[in-house]
């Protein structure tokens, strides 16, 4: 049975994360300090009150622009505090309150600062992939996947992507995927291991050619200027993280 209650903080508790993450997405890029100074506009650099900082509601208040220049405020702002909200509650109904829990919804806000930085300034940084590797790593010796299926992820993951990006170096003459995205699949094999990684990869490619297909349709370009990888990976990512066993299982034919 579920706690309507507990549920009802736990999605609470994922608002206040993901105005967090807005935090992280805005300043890592830029490598500001996340912590001083507090939110500002980015154009007036008015510092915001507090309780413009209260998620969903500070955006709703302000009707979407700053009180001072009335410059427009980004729609991802509150979009990312509701995703992060809905993974919260969906990671706590589907795992419980468990260890587990945890490492899952670390990974997806990780998954969601990725993707966001990837499409908004086609970088995946250091800063989040390299220490992903360790920590997904790190839990994986006491939980699922366990510590030697997250390390054959972590060598797959960053292997594979290694490989497909030197070949295509060396066929277009030009760079098609980047190292970001191989210390990001890297991450994602430590905290999934190597089966869900590769579900992810599947899942993330599969996503990728759709949109470039659909981008070479609309005639609005070559297919390499659709999206980064980076974004497809991180909405591959949390969906294997959810379902991904059952995909397996499905797929494997155990049912
Ligand atoms: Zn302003």
């Amino acid at each position: 049975m579920v706690d309507l209650t507990k549920t009802i903080l736990v999605g609470v508790f994922g608002l206040a994360v993901g105005s967090f993450l807005n935090v992280c997405i805005y300043r890592l890029p830029l490598d500001e300090s996340l912590v001083w100074p507090g939110s500002y506009c980015p154009r007036c650099r008015t510092s915001l009150r507090w309780y413009d900082n209260v998620p969903l509601f500070g955006y709703a208040m302000l009707r979407g622009r700053c009180r001072t220049c009335g410059v427009r405020i980004s729609a991802m702002y509150p979009l990312i505090e509701a995703v992060t909200a809905v993974v919260f509650v969906a990671g706590y109904l589907l795992f419980g309150a468990q260890l587990l829990l945890m490492a899952r919804l670390l990974f997806a806000c990780a998954m969601i600062v990725l993707f966001v930085i990837d499409l908004q300034c086609r970088i995946l940084p250091n800063i989040i992939t390299l220490p992903g590797v360790l920590v997904g790593f790190a839990f994986s010796l006491f939980l699922p996947p366990g510590w030697l299926d997250s390390l054959i992820g972590i060598m797959a993951g960053g292997g594979i992507l290694l490989l497909i990006a030197e070949a295509y170096y060396r066929v277009r003459k030009e760079e098609g995927l980047g190292m970001g995205d191989v210390k990001m699949l890297a991450m994602i094999g430590a905290f999934l291991g190597w089966k869900l990684m590769l579900v992810t990869l599947v899942l993330s490619s599969f996503m990728g050619s759709i949109m470039g297909l659909t981008v070479i349709a609309l005639k609005k370009g070559d297919m390499k200027y659709a999206l980064p990888f980076g974004t497809f990976l991180a909405v591959g990512a949390l969906v294997s993280s959810v379902v991904g066993d059952a995909v397996l299982n499905w797929y494997l034919g155990f049912y």
